[in-house]
């Protein structure tokens, strides 16, 4: 079995280079914007329709296109095309919206198919850019199939450069060891065994640094130059919080996945949890969405299981020795006491043994082993 892999990498372009990246992301966005507007000329009562130009032909009436990488208009020309596919696709549930033009602000990228770049130690060659510096701070696996590259600038200016892989999947050896996961607001998690993960302090401390500076932004006059430095500080602030955030989950994940078998987790809902005003902050601070999907796709990939158990079990409020309910559970307290076996346990402890004891249940396979020892915990 295969999977696609993106790894992502900070480029260093020279100003030569940065300048010719920037039309790249111009012409791209040409073909779009032009396959954009034909489409949304069709009209069923003409007989002749206009019909769209070829990445080539809008070559030949904008001469300065040709300064740019040929492959990259093609991938964008391929992608209307998707696009019109989808739109028009009969077996598809949700429909999707008409096409809507690009502007400077929505779309800074271009993609170039795998004969077009080459990934080296330092550096990434780009058809028409250059070698162009880059820092590699994650390799590629060997034996990794290149598809595509996707470069980018973020709204910080930094420019990007993401590799699309093709890897063999090479599940991780097997531990024996399952756990069920208690994700809550004070501790990001609580496995029935012992494992804990606290909540990340670094994403309050820099939530308080975007606070002030989307103040200090706020006060700043339209079109100001002091505005538009104050809005690329707020920019940068979102960009590490979000880089901090990845890292975090990233080795949380490696960690749950290289540890354990089994992982059995609760499935919150987080959307419902953040209107709840007073949690809203930390809860999206933690990401659990970012989290969830983080876990899934590794578990995928290295041969374990994850299984979400339903939000509406009650893992907190369940005895996970006897099975007796505790309906006047509140959020404060934070030892579970069972009124009909004695047990005296940490709440989430108690509620992460629950989740471990739901998701075997609900998972087909057979675990006698693993039962026995949530009894013994
Ligand atoms: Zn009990």
């Amino acid at each position: 079995m295969t999977t696609l892999k993106a790894f992502k990498y900070r480029i260093y372009p020279t100003k030569q280079q940065a300048v010719l990246l920037n039309k790249t992301f111009g012409c791209v966005r040409v073909v779009w914007n032009h396959n954009v507007e034909v489409f949304n000329k069709f009209d069923k009562n003409l007989t002749e329709q206009e019909q769209s130009l070829t990445s080539t032909q809008l070559k030949q009436k904008f001469v300065w296109m040709s300064e740019v990488s040929a492959a990259a208009l093609q991938q964008k020309e391929m992608d209307f095309k998707t696009f019109k596919k989808n739109y028009f696709s009969t077996s598809r549930k949700k429909k999707i919206g008409r096409p809507a033009f690009k502007n400077r602000d929505s779309n800074q990228s271009y993609r170039l198919p795998n004969q077009k770049f080459t990934l080296r130690e330092n550096t990434i060659q780009l058809e028409k850019i250059g070698k162009v510096k880059l820092v590699l701070d994650r390799a590629v696996p060997v034996g990794c199939k290149f598809m595509s590259v996707t470069v980018s600038k973020n709204k910080c200016g930094q420019f990007l450069a993401s590799v699309l892989v093709e890897c063999e999947i090479i599940a991780k050896p097997k531990t024996g060891k399952f756990i069920g996961l208690d994700i809550g607001i004070k501790t990001f998690l609580t496995g029935n065994d012992g494992f804990i993960v606290e909540n990340p302090q670094f994403f309050r401390e820099s939530q308080a640094e975007l606070k002030q500076a989307q103040r200090h932004l706020s006060r700043k006059k339209k079109g100001s130059s002091r505005r538009k430095k104050a809005k690329l500080k707020v920019a940068r602030i979102h960009n590490k919080i979000a880089n901090r955030r990845k890292h975090f989950i990233q080795e949380k994940t490696t960690e749950i996945i290289n540890l354990y078998d089994f992982i059995g987790i609760e499935d919150l809902n987080v959307a419902g949890m953040v209107q709840n005003h007073k949690l809203a902050k930390s809860i999206s601070d933690a990401a659990f969405t970012e989290f969830y999907s983080t876990l899934i796709y590794k578990a995928a990939w290295y041969g374990k299981e994850v299984v979400k158990v339903d939000r509406w079990f009650a893992s907190s409020k369940t005895c996970s020795c006897c099975g007796w309910k505790n309906e006047n559970l509140t959020l404060s307290d934070r030892v579970f006491e069972c009124l009909a076996c004695g047990l005296k346990k940490d709440r989430d402890l108690n509620a992460s043994e629950n989740i471990l004891k739901e998701a075997l249940r609900v998972s087909s396979a057979i675990r006698t082993q693993s039962e026995c020892q949530t009894e013994i915990a």
